[in-house]
């Protein structure tokens, strides 16, 4: 009989949000008269509406198709040339990072780059992840091979885990041994923490001395406030030999029903063959590309541009500004109740400390119960994550400001 890809079976049983899905339609099942309360900030997905210039763009690129002087079918595999300029010149050259316009590939979101990618990686390669961690590196590694099996108290065999604590401010120290490929995420998901520019230069010398790869996680980047924090990997000198960035429209955009993102690979960048003849990861990411897939859609990629024109760049700022304002919001109601948070400032997620003596878990199903209000249980995302609720500030802002009243059920927890 054939075979099944037998890495699927070393999965932790339930990914994170099918089970907080199941706790949610249990308790609504159990207590339909609360049921219409229920507000969820559990799953970071957004909630306002695309931003005018970008819908606009849209229908114009369906009224395009719609016509033979302007109809369009297949788009080169990595983008239309204007989108990638567009990107490189907005996102990169105007930071000073020398990115040319043939090293962006657009494509249809993040999480769909990330797993890809590991298609021109060697299988074994030594991962290197954070904890707690965007559940995504770490399935994906575990579907390509690159991990053991589970391990007792959760975690995957063979990878290793960078702690992520208040002690250290959510920046992982370097590993102690060698690793190949290291995921980072700034601004991070699940704790709203960024890495700054020292931390970043680390890893960079960390990565070239042991000719290792930095795959860069910058989803986030549009909600940076702070003065001074990288907003690209390549800000750091010498990172175009050693890192890739990953880059989504989702969150800055609203995307995350479009679906767009893109992954820069400097062509400088080169991995090493197994008798260690140095290849250009470029050229493999390319032929992956116009291989495995035919890009995105007309419309999406109208949209995408659209994005980076003056009133494109003020109605992005201003759809971070509000989910910024309503983290602010959710962390200053944690705060008043004396739990630390920490994120908020430069992400829309707040990393808030369980009260003393309960787990994630616990304060995930105190939430649900008492005040009809979804988090994500921070041991989700890895054993670090204990102790800790992620609270999404993707919402409205009058749930937001009722969520920040409902915290207060805490306060008995808290002993307030
Ligand atoms: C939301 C998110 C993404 C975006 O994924 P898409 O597939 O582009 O929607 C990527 N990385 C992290 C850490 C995220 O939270």
């Amino acid at each position: 009989m054939f075979r099944i890809n037998e890495n699927y079976l070393k999965l932790s049983a339930g990914y994170l949000f099918p089970e907080i899905a199941r706790r949610v339609a249990t308790y609504a099942q159990e207590h339909p008269q609360l049921a219409p309360r229920i507000i969820r900030c559990g799953i970071g997905d957004v909630t306002e509406p695309l931003p005018p210039a970008a819908a606009e763009a849209m229908h114009k690129g369906v009224d395009d198709l719609t016509k033979h002087a302007t109809f369009r079918g297949y788009p080169p595999a990595a983008g239309y040339d204007f989108v990638r300029s567009a990107i490189a010149q907005g996102d990169f050259r105007s930071r000073g990072c020398d990115i040319a316009d043939d090293e962006i590939f657009l494509s249809d979101g993040s999480k769909p780059d990330a797993s890809a990618l590991l298609e021109i990686l060697a299988v074994g390669n030594r991962i290197a992840i954070t904890d707690p961690v965007y559940p995504v590196y770490a399935d994906t590694n575990v579907m390509a091979g690159n991990s053991g099996g589970q391990l007792e108290g959760g975690g995957y065999e063979g990878f290793t885990y960078l702690p992520c604590t208040p002690a250290n401010h959510f920046s992982p120290a370097l590993p102690s041994g060698a690793v190949d490929i290291i995921y980072l995420c700034s601004p991070n998901n699940p704790t709203g923490v960024v890495l700054d520019r020292a931390a970043l230069t680390r890893w960079v010398k960390y990565a070239r001395e042991h000719g290792a790869l930095i795959l860069f996680d910058a989803a986030y980047e549009a909600f940076i406030r702070e003065d001074g924090i990288p907003h690209s990997i390549y800000e750091i000198e010498g990172a175009t030999a050693c890192a890739i960035e990953f880059r989504s429209f989702s969150k800055v955009g609203g995307f995350t029903g479009v679906r767009s993102g893109y992954t820069v690979v400097p062509k400088s960048l080169e991995g090493s063959t197994i008798d260690g003849k140095r290849v250009p990861l470029h050229g493999l990411w390319m032929r992956r590309w116009t291989t495995c897939s035919n890009g995105v859609s007309w419309p999406v990629q109208c949209a995408t541009a659209a994005l980076y024109s003056p009133q494109g760049r003020q109605q992005t700022r201003a759809l971070t500004d509000f989910y910024l304002a309503n983290a602010q919001i959710l962390s200053a109601a944690c705060e008043r109740l004396g739990l630390a948070t920490f994120g908020a400032a430069n992400s829309p997620y707040v990393w808030m400390t369980c009260p003393s003596g309960l787990g994630s878990w616990e304060t995930f199903d105190l939430l649900l119960r008492e005040a009809q209000v979804v988090t994500t249980p921070g041991a989700g995302f890895g054993k670090c994550g204990e102790g800790f609720i992620r609270i999404s500030a993707f919402n409205s802002r009058a749930n937001v400001e009722e969520v920040a009243r409902r915290l207060s059920v805490l306060a008995a927890a808290v002993g307030r």
